[in-house]
């Protein structure tokens, strides 16, 4: 490559790594910044910023061969073409081949352009996810390009990978770019940072060969292998990034331990007139992890512990209770959540239960702006006794004055190195906040040892009386209509509807775009039910309209995307559908079931999935029609998962991990804590560029 073979002027230890992207050839200063915003500002980076998943256009299927649930490219001649306006337009288009077999393909957003071009008799190579519809096979808005008559069509020899990517970027660009990074791959005596002995006592094989096998699988590269995570290039890379977690949390748990914290041990007055302002009373788990947290911050060193409890089983209360002691203790307490929404319901939370007691609970968002930014950044400066938002908590910029507790909701979601920056805003000298983290995965002992290395942990085991159970049914997607007739049923009665839409797609924007389709569908569907819809993509204050509307009754349905995961509490919900719920792990399953029958009202949960269903989609969605104990369905979701198993994670939009999956992987750990223990004794250094390597760009990428 040029760019190595003329570099002789650099020194010879130079890591061509470091070098920021904008010094790749092609990449100008504004598609350096479209890479800044997620995270890639580094030659590395661009290395480590792996494939989500494939698409497989290296061959046709023909139309008669399509199976429901599978992604497939076929080849077809337009047929006939439909438009509707029924409520919204919809562009419908026939196409056939000689399997004489006919595919349906959806459009809900086109242009009059493309619809022109869609004449009958116009032959089209289509990629797309094959589903059932109301007149049998279709592809919602499939990729599709035009193909001239009769001649060969050109397929790829080789899987495309799809990245992770933001607004403004495709993914041919974006691997275009990764292209020209990988060309400056050095070899593995420069790449590799595990010390060799410890590569070969563990069988560890070559860097540099995993991450080109990942970013280009060759031709005959096992599709099924790479799918689920289990090809040894997979794994080599999942191990490092396993270690680079590992080495991070015992170094930061080092680290805080050696530091001092203020003691935050008032007398319990304000703790004592919000129990007694509370409508209810506080559960035997609730109290008895509230005094273990109680216990930590009154001592002097960092609190680091992780509450876990159930969905539903009241963490928020726990929250306060040991919020309210660093306020009494005259400290500063920042409560931050991963998502605007769940970090906007706190803030109402908080208010609600502190603001009688007298104490301002103060919003900072990452979108607030002008003025009003600079009057939330005053007031913490000034000593706001409770500052609630979203991980803009963690921004340059915002200083807080006596930060004593950093409350983190919902951890998973968060990246270790976010917890770090938090903690950083911390005091002054070798003072630091103590910290709090909830969570509402349960994880078995073993794994939370090594996920959290760094954290005590507590669990709330209890869910508050009076909670009903949510009844759980499978139902095949073939049977989708009748699904939607019930939905219509029951808001006819006065019920309230979720649509989850779990679509696992690259990119907010795609997320979104599958919602808006399903919307459409169901505002068709639907006559006379109001729906709404709520995605990742829409402004806050738009979210904050849906949610409040939903949370009225003004609206019947409310489609959504994951955005409703965690948190989100409408208790006259009663009745939720999961689309593609094969796809999704027992852990998410479970957080978005927990958004319905929360409260009186007997609720249901129906878990739509594409036929064939594997072995272990049968079980899983088995386990979820038997319990809903959130540790029961952990200690499955593990056993469940075994190596090789399907479904990480990483699929379903967590940005914790790359390319690891905690339970997927879980046999790679002993090794993992093994090699971890000798780097921090003996390779130091390594490990912090190890940890430089995957996690700093990690920490950025959170910030976009
Ligand atoms: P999670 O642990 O999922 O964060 P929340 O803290 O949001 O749960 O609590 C869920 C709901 O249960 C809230 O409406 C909360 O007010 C209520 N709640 C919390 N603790 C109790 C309790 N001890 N008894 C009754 N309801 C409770
Ligand atoms: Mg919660």
């Amino acid at each position: 490559m040029p760019a190595r073979s003329t570099s002789i002027a650099v020194p010879p230890l130079a890591d061509p790594g470091l070098a920021p992207v904008g010094t790749l050839p092609g990449v100008g200063p504004a598609l350096a910044a479209t890479l800044a915003k997620i995270g890639l500002e580094r030659v590395q980076d661009l290395w480590f910023h792996l494939p989500l998943r494939y698409e497989d256009k290296t061959r046709v299927t023909a139309i008669g061969d399509l199976k429901a649930g599978e992604r497939a490219q076929v080849v077809g001649a337009v047929e006939a073409v439909e438009r509707g306006f029924r409520y919204r337009p919809q562009l419908k288009v026939a196409i056939g081949d000689d399997s004489r077999q006919t595919l349906l393909l959806r459009f809900f957003h086109f242009h009059r352009a493309q619809a022109d071009q869609l004449k009958p008799g116009v032959r089209l190579l289509c990629y797309g996810e094959v589903r059932h519809g109301a007149q049998g096979l279709e592809m919602v808005h499939p990729q599709y390009q035009r193909v001239g008559d009769e001649q060969a069509v050109a397929v790829d020899d080789r899987l495309s990978p799809i990245y992770p990517t933001t607004e403004g970027l495709g993914q041919k660009r974006l691997a275009g770019v990764i292209d020209k990074a990988l060309a400056l791959l050095p070899p593995d005596a420069a790449l590799e940072l595990i010390p060799p002995p410890l590569c070969l006592a563990h069988g560890l094989t070559s860097l540099r060969e995993a991450l080109l096998y990942v970013h280009r699988p060759p031709p005959d590269a096992p599709l099924a292998d790479l799918t689920n995570g289990s090809h040894p290039a997979q794994q080599r890379l999942a191990f490092e990034e396993l270690l680079t977690q590992h080495l991070s949390l015992k170094r930061m748990r080092a680290a805080v331990r050696r530091r001092r914290a203020p003691a935050l041990d008032g007398n319990g007055e304000l703790r004592g007139r919000f129990v007694g302002s509370l409508p209810f009373q506080l559960t035997g788990a609730q109290l008895r992890v509230t005094r273990d947290v109680l216990a930590d911050i009154a001592c002097a060193k960092p609190m680091l512990r992780l509450v876990q409890g159930d969905v539903g089983s009241g963490k928020t209360a726990v929250a306060a209770m040991a919020a309210l002691a660093a306020v009494e203790a005259g400290w500063q307490v920042a409560l931050m959540a991963p998502t605007e929404l769940l970090a906007e319901q706190h803030l109402r939370n908080f208010r609600h239960w502190l603001e009688p007691l007298g104490i301002h609970v103060q919003w900072l968002a990452g979108k607030q702006q002008g003025k009003a930014r600079a009057q939330a950044l005053a007031c913490v400066a000034d000593g706001a006794p409770v500052v609630i938002g979203t991980h803009a908590l963690m921004q340059e910029g915002v200083a807080f004055s006596r930060l004593g507790l950093v409350i983190v909701d919902e951890q998973h979601r968060f990246g270790v190195q976010q917890r770090l920056a938090l903690r950083d805003k911390g005091l002054e000298g070798d003072l630091v906040p103590h910290q709090l983290v909830l969570t509402a995965t349960p994880i078995p002992r073993t794994l939370a040892m090594s996920a959290y290395a760094d954290l005590d942990v507590s669990s709330i085991d209890e869910l508050p009386p009076g909670r009903t159970l949510v009844q759980t049914v499978a139902v095949s997607n073939a049977r989708r209509v009748e699904v939607i007739e019930r939905i219509h049923a029951a808001c006819a009665e006065g019920r309230q509807a979720y649509w989850v839409c779990t679509l696992i797609e690259e990119s907010e924007q795609l997320r979104a775009q599958a919602a808006e389709v399903a919307h459409a569908e169901l505002s068709a569907a639907l006559e006379g039910c109001s729906v709404g819809l709520i995605h990742g993509r829409m402004k806050p204050k738009e979210k904050q309209a849906v949610m409040d509307a939903f949370k009225a009754g003004g609206l019947s349905v409310l489609v959504a995307t994951t955005v409703i995961e965690v948190g989100v509490d409408v208790p006259n919900a009663s009745l939720m559908v999961i689309e593609n719920s094969e796809r999704l792990g027992l852990a998410q399953l479970h957080q978005l079931r927990g958004r319905v029958g929360r409260g009186a009202v007997a609720s249901n949960c129906v878990l739509l999935y594409q036929p064939p269903l594997g072995q272990l989609a049968r079980e899983r969605l088995n386990v979820m029609r038997e319990t809903c104990d959130g540790f029961r369905i952990a200690e499955k979701d593990l056993q469940l998962r075994g190596p090789g198993e399907v479904l990480g994670t990483r699929q379903t939009g967590q940005l914790a991990f790359r390319i690891a999956d905690l339970a997927r992987d879980a046999h790679l750990l002993p090794a993992v804590q093994q090699v971890g223990e000798a780097m921090l004794r003996q390779h130091p250094r390594d490990a912090e560029r190890l940890i430089e390597r995957w996690i700093g760009a990690a920490a950025r990428y959170a910030h976009a």
